[in-house]
């Protein structure tokens, strides 16, 4: 897999995400997920924001967003991607989110990956990796599984660093919730390996 947003292993363009056509056209979008993200933290809640967009790939509308919302409502599946994808179900009056595409900021878990899946979205973009719980390729590839009847395409690493960032704040900062304790220091993690 390739990695273009980490440090470059060779090379010396530092240009982060520029020249990359797969990703370049995703730029705004996850913009608009880190935006729900940096909302999180205000309920305690670790810093993850998603959007859904409507048929249309970069330029579709923009359908609904999430942001994580474990702890404001106490809820094990209030995940972004959860939410926005239920919020866009209900836009769309039916759960087939056919053409969709799920923007997030970090890689979804499995329950996520799983929930994408099941709503038929054409695609699922996110930026920073998550090395403890990702299902879309790093601990389990849930969306590209061969034995899924459905497998959405993966664009991964989209703006990887911008996203990871309030991540790593947040734990730092320790503001995590109540719970299980907090992951590394480092980008990624829901905090609980889930
Ligand atoms: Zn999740």
């Amino acid at each position: 897999m390739r990695g273009p947003n980490r440090p470059p292993t060779h090379g010396t363009d530092p240009r982060p995400a520029s020249g990359d056509p797969l990703r370049d056209p995703w730029v705004p979008a996850v913009r608009r997920a880190l935006a729900e993200a940096l909302a999180a933290p205000a309920t305690g809640d670790v810093p993850v924001g998603a959007v859904v967009l409507g048929p249309g790939g970069p330029g579709g509308p923009v359908l609904a967003t999430g942001r994580n919302e474990r702890e404001a409502h106490g809820d094990p599946t209030a995940h972004a991607e959860v939410l926005a994808l239920r919020r866009a179900a209900d836009r769309l009056n039916g759960w087939r989110l056919t053409g969709c595409t799920l923007v997030v900021t970090l890689e979804p878990c499995a329950m996520c990956a799983g929930a994408a899946a099941l709503a038929r979205v054409e695609r699922v973009v996110y930026g920073a990796a998550d090395p403890k719980a990702g299902a879309a390729g790093s601990v389990w590839d849930l969306l590209r599984d061969r034995r899924a009847n459905h497998r959405p395409e993966v664009i991964p690493g989209v703006l990887a660093g911008e996203c990871g960032e309030p991540l790593s704040r947040f734990f730092r900062s320790g503001r995590s919730g109540p719970g299980p304790a907090p992951g590394p220091a480092e980008a990624g993690g829901n905090g609980d390996g889930i």
